[in-house]
């Protein structure tokens, strides 16, 4: 029984060290040198005040926690090394606004984390609630922090939602869908239950993560747009949301 006990606890251990050696591995991917000079050089001018611990560690771009001036901000760095960066492609080769990039690694990336930010300011204009976004420099994208207590807000898949809160959270995504559409003339073509925010105080969802997002012109919009529509009805299904996609099309493009 000690035995099996002292097996275990070795076992454990090599785990911990295992998975301490995967979270270093990929720390050394993110915070290379180019990387941490940009985090030095924007502490210096005092727009981060305190790097904090890890919130996300996502197929392209890792989220931490810090502190600025006056506001905690959220730090979206894309890793240049271990991105799946050819997916970025599609989307910003065709994009009117990204014409002139040159079609390598790093040029890519970089497009890409501006285009974020842009596509944040566009949205936040237009009247979405979007994290505001405040710097973008080479691969890192600096937002406003959505959450409490260093703690993020949750996402609209992980809130539990009463019908009628749902249908609430359901009717003011529509609107937000309607205002980038419309105004923004944006569709975020990653729109889903993990890429919405709840804030807990009033149920309202917050949109997020739009380095893919693409203007009107782009020629696969109407694509992206349709599978926006289909990942939103099928989350708000299970509430008792029975728009068909040709319903909430139609209301995204009303006037
Ligand atoms: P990814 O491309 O990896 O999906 P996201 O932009 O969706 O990147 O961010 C990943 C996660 O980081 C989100 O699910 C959310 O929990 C957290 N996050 C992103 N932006 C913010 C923010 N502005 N404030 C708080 N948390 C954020
Ligand atoms: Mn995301």
């Amino acid at each position: 029984d000690k035995k099996i006990k002292r097996i275990d606890s070795a076992r454990d251990k090599a785990r911990a060290r295992e998975k301490d050696s995967e979270r270093l591995k990929v720390e050394e991917n993110v915070f290379d040198v180019p990387t941490l000079k940009i985090l030095y050089t924007l502490s210096n001018k005092g727009i981060i005040k305190a790097m904090g611990g890890a919130i996300s560690t996502g197929k392209e771009a890792n989220v931490f926690y810090a502190e600025g001036e006056e506001k905690e901000l959220a730090i979206k760095i894309y890793r240049i090394a271990s991105s799946t960066f050819k997916a970025m492609d599609a989307y910003i080769m065709k994009d009117p606004r990204f014409t002139n990039i040159r079609n390598n690694r790093r040029d890519i990336i970089f497009a890409w984390t501006r285009k974020e930010l842009q596509n944040l300011k566009r949205a936040k204009s237009a009247g979405v609630r979007v994290p505001e976004p405040i710097i973008a420099e080479k691969n890192i994208l600096i937002m406003e922090f959505m959450g409490e207590e260093k703690t993020p807000y949750p996402l609209l898949k992980n809130t539990p939602l009463k019908n009628d809160e749902a249908k609430l959270v359901y009717d003011k995504i529509v609107e937000y869908m309607r205002l980038l559409y419309k105004e923004a003339n944006l569709v975020h073509a990653d729109l889903s239950e993990y890429n919405v925010l709840i804030d807990p105080a009033d149920t309202t969802p917050i949109f997020i993560d739009m380095g893919q997002s693409v203007t009107l012109e782009h020629p696969n919009a109407r694509e992206f747009l349709y599978r926006d529509v289909q990942n939103i009805l099928r989350f708000f299904g299970r509430y008792g949301i029975t728009d068909k996609p040709e319903e909430l099309l139609s209301k995204i493009q009303a006037d």
